[in-house]
């Protein structure tokens, strides 16, 4: 959530699995998409223990209809993710373990963060990437998070892509660099729809791309058909 970055998760997996597998192969998703302006009432009244209820509820409802495990594609939501984990049996694949391993990978170890301001204050995300992955993780100024958490909520959700937003976006970026960090994290999954690789010279963690792609990876180990990948492009001759 919102629907707007949806899209991209959705066009990830398919095309990813297909990258992986070739020919017509494509992601087989349940998709579960619920009405955003709900969900944002109750964050912003801070009413996390309901948010947390209607999700694993959710999850639950994609867990009986087959599911081998969770995707959820938001970032701020990852607040409620032990709420999930405790109603479900299958597992939640995380969003900041999936980003903190292409940090890692990457040869990094201190980045900066954006996101909402839940995202950017509350310990469940940053925290976690320092505490559970060793990462040290910079966040912008007071004024800097509150203009990110706007972009976010009155203009990236309504798929409206503003110009002076991506040139602020791009400022703070570089500002975090500045100040030590070797990649920033797009943690928000519309952030990507704002920041492009070309953006900026800083290397950017997007968030939604890392995440549909570590759930594409996932699902296919998941179907037994990982290592099978090669003899499937080799058949098709
Ligand atoms: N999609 C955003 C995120 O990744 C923000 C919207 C939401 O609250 O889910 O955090």
């Amino acid at each position: 959530m919102s629907w707007e970055s949806t899209v991209p998760y959705y066009q990830i997996l398919n095309r990813e699995v297909g990258r992986r597998r070739g020919g017509l192969h494509s992601a087989r998703v349940l998709l579960l998409s619920v009405d955003f302006q709900e969900i944002e009432i109750l964050q912003h009244e801070g009413r996390w223990d309901e948010l947390g209820g209607l999700l694993a509820e959710e999850s639950l409802r994609l867990e009986k209809a087959g599911a081998d495990f969770i995707v959820l594609c938001t970032n701020t939501m990852h607040l409620v993710a032990p709420a999930i984990e405790a109603a479900i049996s299958i597992p939640l694949l995380h969003i900041a373990d999936a980003t903190a391993e292409k940090i890692q990978t990457s040869g990094f170890d201190t980045v900066g963060l954006l996101g909402t301001r839940f995202t950017m204050e509350e310990t469940f995300y940053k925290g976690r990437l320092e505490e559970r992955h060793g990462l040290t993780v910079l966040t912008p100024d007071s004024l800097d998070r509150d203009l990110i958490h706007r972009v976010i909520y009155e203009e990236l959700v309504l798929g409206e892509i503003r110009e002076e937003s991506r040139a602020e976006f791009q400022r703070i970026t570089e500002g975090l660099a500045g100040g030590g960090a070797q990649g920033v994290v797009l943690g928000c999954t519309e952030i990507g729809m704002l920041m492009k690789p070309g953006t900026t010279s800083v290397p950017l963690f997007d968030t939604a791309v890392i995440h549909a792609e570590a759930a594409a990876a996932l699902s296919l180990e998941e179907e037994g058909h990982a290592k099978n990948d090669s003899k499937d492009r080799d058949s098709k001759g």
